[in-house]
């Protein structure tokens, strides 16, 4: 499939008869695969790495690497155990326009399937909060599923219109925008989006991003980071985009702090007022074209920070014996807080429970910290989530080690052999990374790993 016309004519205007073909022709090239790895959870990260047939790092990027060709994701148990996200090489990017995030609040505010907020949720550490908000409800609930399964405990994954999260003012020390646009950048690794492309589309992208970025930046506080990005090429989604939020709010942006860009990796470094952009062309840079901005929102800008009133009360406590069982699953119990969510028990690390509790009062919140699971008789049934959990304490169940081939059939939901097992529930690992629970009944296996994140078909 061509190149819509009206596309190859304005990138040749914008770029230059030269650089404009050699942008079109790199857009008919193979696209470079990419993974980013799970610092806590990759395990022998040389091992995975070989075996993924890595070919190089990329290189803003400490924990992502180029992969010589497209693996089999869906039988490596590494990848449903969450030990990497496979994640397109420019969007990691972002991580380093964030700054020092260490026990910080971020808003992601468009975020499924969940590439970037994995990446904020890495950096921010146990003590920081990630919000990670989908409009889309089925998309919210993919970013749901690997959030679980990167196991940080530390997002809250919401399910609103932009302005529901614009409503809780100054609250986040970073606001990421992603914004959903006309992903000119996408052109060569999903050919279908070439059809949907249109002029009339980059306009309507455009008036969407604008109305998006007026609620992000009223949930920035003062001295917060607003980040920018988009997949796409055009002046009006990436540059006017931010010339629009300057021409309301302008003298409130100030410069951030920015990182070193060398200029071997071949990123085009702009201004737009305040703003430090950031073009990836695939002609370029060895990944997908990508936008990216940072600016900083004025430390004295004045603003208050607001907390919109809680709808309901939804967290009920738990009682003594009930935190007594639970505190037995976590690493470090001290650090964390147990509540009852209907009939579900989730776990906070106690810095952030306070933030979760008024979100979840407020907005539609699919996830946050950690299910635990219910306690029937004084004893954890716990939740899948629980297994994918960092902060899981494994000295409080066996661990049932499994091959590569009886982990694919517990990925695939079937039944496993009982003498794998310790009688009563057990944590399955694959080179010691958990996948899930199953339990052991006499001589029958439970297999415990959900049914919705079941491998369905294909060969091992
Ligand atoms: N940040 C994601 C990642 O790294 O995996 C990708 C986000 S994608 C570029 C943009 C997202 O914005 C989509 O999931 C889309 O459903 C969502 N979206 C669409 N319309 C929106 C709107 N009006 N407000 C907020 N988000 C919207």
């Amino acid at each position: 499939m061509e190149l819509p016309d009206a596309f190859v004519r304005r990138v040749v205007r914008d770029l230059g008869p030269e650089e404009g073909a050699a942008l079109c022709a790199a857009l008919d090239g193979v696209p470079p695969v990419s993974l980013r790895l799970h610092p806590a959870k990759c395990g022998d990260a040389e091992a995975l790495l070989q075996r993924a047939e890595a070919a190089g790092q990329v290189p803003w990027c400490p924990d992502g690497h180029y992969l010589a060709r497209r693996p089999q994701f869906t039988f490596d148990p590494a990848f449903h155990a969450g030990a990497y996200y496979v994640q397109e090489a420019s969007s990691q990017f972002v991580g380093r326009l964030v700054g020092d995030v260490v026990g910080r609040r971020v808003l992601d505010l468009c975020a499924a399937p969940g590439g970037k907020t994995t990446l904020y949720a890495s950096l921010v550490g146990p003590d920081g909060l990630v919000v990670a908000n989908e409009i889309d409800r089925r998309r919210a609930s993919v970013l749901a599923d690997n959030v679980r399964k990167w196991g940080t405990g530390n997002v809250a994954v919401t399910a609103c219109e932009p302005r529901a999260l614009g409503d809780f003012e100054g609250w986040f020390d970073v606001v990421a925008v992603d914004a959903p646009c006309s992903g000119e950048g996408m052109f060569r690794k999903d050919i279908a989006s070439r059809t949907e492309w249109s002029e009339n589309n980059v306009r309507m992208c455009a008036a969407r991003q604008e109305a998006i970025l007026t609620e992000a930046w009223r949930a920035l506080k003062p001295g917060g980071r607003l980040i920018y990005s988009t997949c796409t090429f055009n002046r009006d989604e990436d540059e006017g985009s931010l010339e629009r939020l300057l021409s309301h709010v302008g003298e409130a942006v100030v410069e951030a702090d920015v990182p070193e860009v060398e200029t071997s990796w071949g990123i085009v470094c702009g201004r737009v007022g305040a703003f430090h952009t950031y073009r990836f062309y695939p002609h370029r840079t060895c990944g997908e074209g990508f936008f990216a901005a940072v600016a900083c929102k004025a430390p004295d800008c004045g603003g208050r920070m607001r907390t919109p009133k809680g709808r309901r009360p939804l967290f009920a406590s738990a009682d003594k014996s009930t935190v007594a069982e639970l505190e037995r699953w976590v690493e470090e119990p001290a650090s964390m807080r147990f509540a009852r969510v209907a009939d579900t028990l989730y776990g906070w690390v106690g810095a952030q429970a306070d933030a979760v509790r008024a979100l979840s009062e407020a907005l539609p919140v699919i996830c946050s910290g950690v299910a635990m699971g219910q306690v029937f008789k004084g004893r954890l049934k716990p939740d899948p989530a629980l297994a994918f959990f960092m902060g899981l304490d494994r000295s409080a169940l066996p661990v049932a080690e499994v091959g590569h081939d009886e982990a694919v059939d517990y990925l695939r939901r079937q039944e496993l052999r009982a003498d794998a097992l310790a009688e009563g529930m057990n944590l399955v690992c694959r080179e010691g990374r958990a996948l899930g629970f199953a339990k052991r009944i006499g001589g029958r296996v439970n297999n415990l790993y959900p049914n919705s994140l079941r491998i369905l078909k294909g060969e091992k």
